[in-house]
């Protein structure tokens, strides 16, 4: 298909662009049939089209203004609030919605930031607790907003270390983080332990429930042993949940969610200072989706406490057939002892990133990553469909491997987020993928 780089002199046809969208998705990630990991969180073609009808009702409506549109206001506070309900939220807590887990995370981290100047509780370079399982997002967080990240040591079950995190404190440490559960490892966080430091130290406690959010909470029903992580933890003072992954909304949704009113103004923006007058945005984004809003709004009321328990119970037990099944396979191991549907494995003398490369030409989109290498899985109730087939080309790959096995060449991860390109030897990984990130938008 040729690309399109400029404008065309006549618009085209409805049916014919309509046609060609279609037919460019052709070379994206098959999540339909359960066959990448990641991403993509499918509850099903009613589902989606339940939401694509509840966002196309909001489809022009622009949540920047909530004098303009009440209605979104509104909506987005009763996600909210459903969404404390679920975490512990006793009355006092609050929040807003974002566009993503990654807004949440960068907004918590800038109200801490703007608190601890505000308060005189800290100075000089600002500093953030980062677990070294955490999300990228505090990294990226802490490069926009001028902290400093100091890193914290995982113990051996790949949870972050309270002891180191009390070690790194400093004066200028506005906040300490955790997950609920970790991308890589799927474990949480020891965060009761976490929150009783946080509040001797008077820091805050930043939870990124961005996977755990719509997951942990009903697995008590479920008979699970679930570790406390939300605001039923004293010293947890913001939490982030993501409604586009396992709160199945649509794409462009996230909680960020306070222990209070006075944290959650920091988040705010306001300047009275330029000619259109006085302007206000509670987020980073100006003009937002309404139909961010509504779907989120629709899909929670839609699957209310029983669809997500039923959708949990689901996603729990695919992964509990796939680390069964891969612990089945001598050779394979799973890492650590994953706390619910996200979990990584890795090999014991094979080298998983070939046996990815295998997986990958059978026709599975594997997420790959290091500390030690593996390939990184997130079980939903749309994998179940593909939990069988998935075991059977993993034994097979195996199988491969060990008759051809591919040299191990130790710490070279080769590895984007979720994607593999082979990175030149003599060039640092990180400049090579800056060049790519570039080379995405080329079109030549
Ligand atoms: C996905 C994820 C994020 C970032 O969320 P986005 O919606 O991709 O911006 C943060 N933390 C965790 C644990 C995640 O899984």
């Amino acid at each position: 298909m040729k690309n399109r780089v400029a404008l065309p002199e006549k618009g085209c046809r409805k049916s014919q662009l309509l046609e060609e969208l279609a037919q460019r998705k052709g070379v994206d990630a098959d999540w339909r049939h359960g066959r990448s990991w990641s991403l993509v969180y499918y509850g099903g073609d009613e589902h989606d089209a339940f939401l694509k009808q509840a966002y196309s009702t909001y489809f022009s409506e622009n949540g920047v203004s909530p004098t303009a549109f009440p209605s979104v206001a509104r909506l987005e506070a009763e996600v909210v609030s459903m969404v404390l309900s679920l975490l512990g939220g006793r009355g006092e807590e609050v929040g807003t919605m974002s566009s993503g887990g990654t807004e949440s995370i960068l907004l918590a981290m800038k109200a801490y930031r703007d608190w601890a100047v505000d308060s005189g509780m800290a100075s000089g370079e600002l500093e953030i607790l980062v677990p070294e399982s955490a999300h990228p997002a505090f990294l990226k967080a802490a490069h926009y907003l001028g902290l400093r990240p100091r890193p914290v040591a995982l113990r051996d079950d790949f949870r972050a270390s309270p002891e180191d995190a009390e070690r790194k404190l400093t004066a200028r440490t506005i906040c300490i983080v955790a997950s609920a559960p970790s991308y890589p490892q799927g474990v949480v966080d020891p965060i009761a332990d976490l929150g009783a430091i946080a509040q001797r130290a008077g820091v805050g406690l930043h939870v990124d429930a961005c996977l755990g959010g719509f997951v942990l909470p009903f697995m008590g029903r479920l008979g699970y042993q679930v570790p406390p992580f939300d605001f039923s933890v004293p010293g947890v003072t913001s939490i982030s949940a993501d409604l586009h992954k396992n709160g199945y909304a649509a794409k462009g949704a996230s909680a960020v969610l306070y222990r209070n009113a006075n944290l959650r103004s920091y988040q705010f923006f306001v300047t009275g200072d330029w000619p259109g007058g006085l302007y206000g945005s509670t987020t980073m984004i100006g003009t937002r989706p309404g139909g961010a809003v509504a779907a989120a709004w629709a899909a929670l009321m839609r699957l209310g406490i029983e669809g997500y328990t039923e959708q949990a119970r689901r996603g729990l037990e695919v992964a509990r057939r796939l680390m069964d099944g891969i612990r089945a396979i001598p050779g394979l191991f799973v890492i650590g002892e994953p706390d619910m549907t996200v979990f990584a494995f890795g090999a014991h003398e094979l080298d998983i990133f070939s046996i990815a490369e295998r997986l990958q030409g059978m026709g599975w989109r594997m997420d790959r990553q290091h500390r030690p290498n593996a390939l990184h899985m997130i079980a939903t109730s749309n994998h179940e469909q593909s939990v069988d087939a998935f075991l059977d080309d993993l034994q097979r790959a195996v199988v491969e491997e060990q008759a051809h096995p591919r040299a191990v060449d130790g710490e070279n991860p080769q590895m984007l987020y979720g994607v593999t390109s082979e990175i030149p030897a003599d060039m640092d990984p990180v400049d090579y993928m800056r060049q790519q990130m570039g080379k995405v938008y080329d079109l030549s």
